[in-house]
């Protein structure tokens, strides 16, 4: 179709592949990107290695030096990789953005040491919903101990190198970690046993400070992207850029700025841009596109160094007015000679695509990136708890005077990821009684969450029980009436429940409850108590009834449950109350059902 678009065809290239390091804190992703970047420098290609925004670029030929003969240039036409070097908690902008993936294939750095942890299934979680291809880096390998290193070996020699025992120790930790992406559902193997890497995930046993398995990590995802990624790789150089925003900055002489990975076409200084923002598209115009200034001149003026350019895969800095409702994960798109208002249009609907659903009462959710709050929203979702607000940014007053107004009180609460709590956020949240919580790790946020909400039902249900009639059945002893009235007091035995003061009595005449009076002292061996227990024999003093007429001595009486009472009781307390006590409710129930079935339903 060359003759009919001649012009398409010609810009037609391949592009970077978008890499994303991913893991638990301190497994080692920083140290890995470290030493990939420094060996290429010591491979003497330091000038062809180029640092990004927030991104590493290792041509394909740097690749083949550091991956020696794992990686033959001729078999591939991708021009390198693209390392997005977002520090720790950044990988939901990596990966979920766009309501798809940023990154086009992702490293899962996992200490063999230390095994899954939190973060590391909450990016295996991100990676299987953006369908994400992977691999597993098994990081540290030369902590086993008795290691014997091989500089920036390939893995297999040094291996094969290693003493028995110690290649048994680390195939133990290796299994281990199989093991565990098998409980994730994927099918997973060392890497040289992997032939389909689209259903299976390779292990890369590497070691970020000795450089071992360096090659065979670089090698597999070169390879993984060549074979399963190069249609995805076409684009259209010389089409409008598109990207994704990776962080929001104050940059001194520039005001605000961000950070972008650019995934397709161009971007060049004076386009129109349209960027998503907290409230709507922004549409603004590239004042200056920067890219760090090379190490040498970094004592000049600015970090930065201007280009006119930048084309796909990039990592860029954009300067360009309006920038300070832009969001971390939000897109940004050159509009070119296109119509404006179809690019604002698709903008709003890829925000759209992560939009988060928020009901009329519920918490208020806040995270650093438009990534995180999905992935927010999803935890949230599943573990039940309704949002009322969503969105990205710190935790200001005004996110505190939104909880505040929760109907429910388990709503007055943010939870916020990634994020800080901004001015006196704080102050006014304890004088609003707005609880904040805050965490990296998602899960561990939901689960604070619910420990709150655990501690303030059973306060509810405490204060429910001091409040509510309790079930307890007596009965009068033989020769125990000590006054005949004003008030009766007699003799008892506490057959099940706990008695109570300033309680109704009732008697049963068949199964109809006759209210005989009200229970106002009770007395052990002598002294006022507040309450007696199933089994204490007790006097108490019952305003009402004259001992001989509505009541005598062998009766036996109950204190009188509303109706209400008994139906919490029944519905939402029985676990609450004691044995002896639900003995009573149940009997107390039975015989005002015989007399109404739905009484107390
Ligand atoms: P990140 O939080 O995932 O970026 O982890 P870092 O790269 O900061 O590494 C955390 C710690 O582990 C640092 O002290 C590193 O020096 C150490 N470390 C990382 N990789 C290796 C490795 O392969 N071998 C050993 N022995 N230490 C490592």
């Amino acid at each position: 179709d060359s003759d009919t678009t001649p012009t398409d065809t010609s810009a037609d290239a391949l592009r970077t592949p978008i890499v994303a390091v991913l893991g638990h804190v301190d497994h080692g992703k920083t140290s890995l990107l470290d030493k990939i970047r420094g060996s290429a420098v010591i491979e003497g290609e330091a000038g062809a290695i180029t640092q990004h925004i927030g991104a590493t670029a290792v041509p394909l030929d740097v690749v083949s030096d550091m991956a020696g003969e794992l990686v033959d240039p001729d078999d591939f036409d991708l021009p390198g990789l693209l390392f997005i070097d977002t520090p720790g908690h950044h990988s939901f902008t990596t990966l979920r953005s766009r309501g798809g993936a940023l990154a086009d294939i992702a490293v899962l750095v996992v200490d063999v040491n230390d095994g899954f942890q939190p973060q590391t299934l909450e990016a295996i979680n991100i990676l299987q919903n953006t369908q994400t291809p992977f691999i597993v880096a098994a990081n540290k390998v030369d902590t086993v101990p008795g290691w014997n290193p091989n500089e920036d070996s390939p893995i297999k020699p040094s291996y094969d190198a290693q003493s028995d025992r110690v290649r048994g120790d680390l195939d133990d930790r290796l299994y281990a970690i199989i093991g565990e992406l098998s409980d994730q559902g994927f099918s997973a193997d060392m890497y040289w046993r992997v032939q389909d890497f689209q259903n299976n995930i390779g292990v890369v046993p590497v070691s970020a400070m000795t450089g071992e398995g360096v090659p065979d990590l670089l090698a597999v995802m070169m390879g993984l992207s060549q074979r399963y990624m190069k249609e995805e790789m076409a684009i259209d150089v010389d089409g409008p850029g598109v990207g994704t925003v990776l962080e929001v900055k104050e940059e001194r002489g520039f005001g605000t700025t961000v950070d972008i990975v650019l995934y397709d076409g161009t971007i060049h200084e004076d386009d129109t841009i349209v960027v998503g923002g907290e409230n709507q598209p922004i549409v603004t115009e590239v004042r200056a596109l920067l890219q760090p200034r090379p190490l040498a001149e970094i004592r000049t003026e600015s970090r930065f160094e201007q280009v006119e350019s930048v084309g796909a895969a990039a990592g860029i800095k954009v300067a360009a007015p309006d920038l300070d409702e832009a969001m971390a994960g939000a897109p940004i798109r050159v509009v070119g000679d296109r119509d404006l208002d179809e690019v604002i249009e698709e903008v709003r609907a890829e925000l759209a695509q992560v939009a988060v659903d928020t009901e009329e009462d519920g918490v208020v959710v806040k995270a650093d990136t438009l990534g995180s709050l999905e992935a927010m929203a999803d935890a949230l979702s599943e573990a039940e708890i309704p949002i009322v607000r969503a969105e990205v940014g710190d935790i200001a007053p005004r996110d505190v005077a939104v909880a505040s107004t929760a109907e429910d009180e388990l709503h007055r609460a943010i939870l916020g990821f990634n994020v800080d709590v901004l001015g006196d956020a704080a102050d006014r949240a304890d004088v609003e009684d707005v609880k904040i919580y805050t965490d990296d790790v998602i899960y561990q946020l939901v689960e604070e969450y619910d420990t709150f909400v655990e501690d303030q039902r059973q306060s509810q249900q405490d204060t429910v029980l001091e409040n509510i009639a309790r079930p307890a059945r007596f009965q009068i002893l033989d020769d125990h009436t000590f006054r005949q009235n004003d008030p009766a007091v007699v003799g008892v035995e506490i057959l099940s429940g706990t008695v109570k003061k300033n309680q109704y009595v009732v008697k049963f005449d068949g199964n109809d409850p006759v209210r005989v009076g009200e229970l106002k002292g009770i007395q052990e061996q002598g002294e006022d108590v507040d309450e007696a227990r199933a089994g204490n024999r007790v006097s108490v003093a019952i305003d009402g009834p004259t001992v001989g007429r509505q009541i005598e001595e062998g009766d036996e009486l109950w204190i009188e449950l509303p109706e209400k009472h008994a139906k919490i009781l029944e519905q939402e307390l029985k676990e609450e109350i004691p044995m002896d006590e639900r003995e009573a409710l149940s009997m107390y129930l039975e015989k005002q059902r015989k007399r109404d079935p739905f009484w107390g339903k």
